[in-house]
């Protein structure tokens, strides 16, 4: 999907509606049109990214400056418990709009969303493997 096609950067533009709750130079804050939990939240940069690791790092601390405050101001908003902030990278992953966003998604205690989270423990020997593995790529 290019950044013609893009959903989000027409809702940057104003081309498509978004209820919007913030916005500056560097993000976009809207409320997703299929909540999880009332006033789930998206927080994307203006400038058309996919994912975390192909944003530049000064971008992603510009975002992550501001998810605080926005965080803060939806939890309260709706009286939440808590709030999970999340990013999809990838179709694996549950990512269907190609353009960087963050969910800010307002907890109440025992609502049960996510309520299945399949942990599960490494065999001997398998976690220093991967860290090993992961380590050589940083
Ligand atoms: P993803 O699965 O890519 O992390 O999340 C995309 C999110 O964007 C979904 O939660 C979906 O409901 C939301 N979404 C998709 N299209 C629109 C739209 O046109 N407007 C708004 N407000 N949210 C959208
Ligand atoms: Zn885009």
């Amino acid at each position: 999907m290019g950044v013609q096609d893009c959903i989000f950067c027409k809702i940057v533009s104003g081309q498509i509606p978004a209820t919007k709750i913030y916005e500056d130079e560097v993000v976009v804050a809207f409320l997703d049109i299929g909540p999880i939990s009332d006033g789930h939240t998206l927080v994307m940069p203006r400038q058309h990214v996919e994912k975390v690791h192909s944003c530049p790092p000064e971008l992603l601390g510009q975002i992550w400056t501001r998810l605080g405050k926005i965080a803060g101001a939806v939890a309260l908003a709706v009286g939440a418990d808590g709030y999970n902030v999340l990013c999809n990278n990838g179709r694996a992953a549950g990512q269907v709009v190609d353009h960087l966003h963050f969910h800010i998604v307002p907890r109440k205690t025992g609502d049960g969303v996510f309520a299945q989270w399949p942990s599960y423990k490494y065999r001997p020997g398998q976690v220093e493997i991967i860290a090993d593995k992961i380590r050589k790529h940083l």
